[in-house]
């Protein structure tokens, strides 16, 4: 029964179900591939893991005794990591950073909840961009996690951690959190399928804030099934959270097969070949009956300005908690004031601080008509821009990325550059429409063959047609 830990999770369902694999098969399959190679004082040999639990073998014998009592749920006993920011009971939640890095969790986030009704083991907690600032993990205050096809690359970010693990067979399937592509931007990089779900469709709660009116948590997998299958349980309205929806909120789509490519933005620095596959994509997406049809979507290239105004505002509020006196890091000064300084000096990387800093200043009484105000107006046109686009087809079709991963390193000392890699995934986060990424073949760098993902997004609550499409490409 080798390799147990390469199965998708429907696959390793069926297994399950039918008693030819017990839970404690799977776990013990996922731990045995975690500790492979593991250099001293790391989890795995990519540190995916910032933390890998000590009783995961107790919760896969406890799945294994919830099936014996009858229990028959897809995921009962179906091994997974966690990125960081995600809180589980009496758990650590470091969001990677220094100023969290005692924290233990007092309750469990809602998509926790669900997950372990559900029956769902919890490997471990993956690494991540601290407060999930960044696009390639290297902003973790533990260390950069590397890339499975090439560890001199990094794994994309900010859900790092989380994407390697599956794309390395660590575990079955991962939960992530998408503020401006965290989830479809890793998945792009490691060769998985990451699911950024519409806005208000997963609660946020028990997610260590970044940006509040723009984060969601989805799954990363290796299949689009294993995406639906986990965004089915973790999704619903949850009183928890007000921005919620339930089922019934968004209109029923027709399930038509257009889709929309924005050609002009394809312009934006993408990189030749990372164009070519992506039409090969196409190619086969019009052999399976979809129709390909041009689209503009005009200001598509302001929404990198937008969100990073109106995401570094939000940051700056969010991680105004971390003061020294109600979580985490306390660090004791000469004042109340030095004791903040010293606090959030010293707690906070160079990321969380610039980001700190630019939020703050473009919420000013002075500049906030002229940022986070008109920020606010653009955001707003976006929206009414794709959502008409999307009456007309039923997903956009963009690369996720336009590079296969990058260097370690290649772009830490350029913020900028490292803001760019941002392109294309965060107009979904400023529209609160759902976006998916898949795999869609490698390209040749330095003679290594790098994934590359495909991006659909579609209209607010139709992730059913985001499946469909995936499958059709998969
Ligand atoms: N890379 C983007 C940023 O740095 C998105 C991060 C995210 O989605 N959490 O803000």
């Amino acid at each position: 029964m080798s390799n147990l830990n390469e199965l998708s999770i429907t696959d390793a369902a069926k297994k399950l179900q039918t008693g030819e694999i017990t839970a404690v098969d799977l776990a013990r399959a996922c731990l045995e591939e975690i500790e492979k190679e593991r250099p001293a004082g790391k989890c795995d040999r990519l540190n995916a893991f910032l933390e890998v639990f000590d009783d995961v073998i107790a919760q896969a014998e406890e799945a294994d005794k919830r099936r014996t009592a009858g229990e028959n749920h897809p995921l009962l006993g179906i091994p997974l990591a966690i990125k960081d920011n995600i809180l589980i009971e009496g758990r650590r939640a470091s969001a990677a950073s220094k100023m969290l890095e005692n924290y233990v969790a007092t309750y469990d986030a809602t998509v926790i909840k669900k997950l372990k009704e559900a029956g769902a083991v919890f490997l471990g907690r993956t690494n991540m961009d601290e407060f999930a600032l960044g696009s390639s993990t290297e902003n973790s205050a533990f260390g950069v996690t590397k890339n499975p096809h090439d560890e001199s690359r990094v794994p994309g970010g900010s859900s790092g951690g989380s994407a390697a693990a599956v794309a390395a067979h660590m575990a079955l399937g991962a939960l992530g959190t998408d503020t401006g592509g965290s989830i479809r931007e890793p998945a792009s990089f490691c060769g998985v399928v990451g699911l950024k779900p519409t806005y208000g469709a997963v609660s946020r709660f028990g997610l260590i804030a970044m940006g509040s009116s723009l984060d969601q948590a989805g799954p990363l997998t290796r299949s689009v099934e294993d995406a639906e299958l986990l965004f089915t349980v973790i999704r619903g309205r949850d009183t928890l959270d007000s921005t919620t929806v339930d089922e019934t909120f968004y209109k029923k789509r027709s399930g038509g097969r257009r889709i929309g490519v924005p050609r002009r933005l394809l312009e934006s620095g993408l990189e030749t070949d990372v164009i070519q596959k992506f039409e090969k994509s196409l190619d086969v997406m019009r052999s399976k009956g979809y129709e390909i049809i041009d689209v503009e979507l005009p200001l598509a290239d302001l929404a990198l300005a937008v969100y990073y105004i109106i995401m570094q505002a939000e940051v700056s509020s969010n991680l105004a908690r971390f003061d020294g006196v109600r979580y985490g890091l306390s660090l004791k000064g000469e004042s109340l004031i030095d004791d903040y300084a010293k606090t959030r000096g010293e707690g906070f990387g160079h990321e969380a601080r610039r980001r700190i800093m630019l939020g703050t200043y473009v919420l000013s009484s002075g500049y906030y008509d002229a940022y986070f105000g008109k920020a606010t107006v653009a955001r707003e046109a976006l929206r009414r821009e794709v959502a008409g686009v999307l009456e007309q087809v039923e997903v956009i079709a963009t690369p996720t990325t336009t590079s296969p991963a990058t260097k370690l390193g290649e772009k830490t000392d350029n913020p900028l550059s490292m803001y760019l890699l941002d392109i294309l995934t965060v107009t979904a986060n400023l529209t609160g429409n759902p976006a998916i990424s898949l795999p869609m073949g490698t390209v040749e760098r330095d003679g290594t063959q790098l994934p590359v993902g495909l991006q659909f997004t579609a209209a607010h609550g139709d992730e059913n047609a985001l499946f469909a499409a995936g499958r059709a490409v998969e």
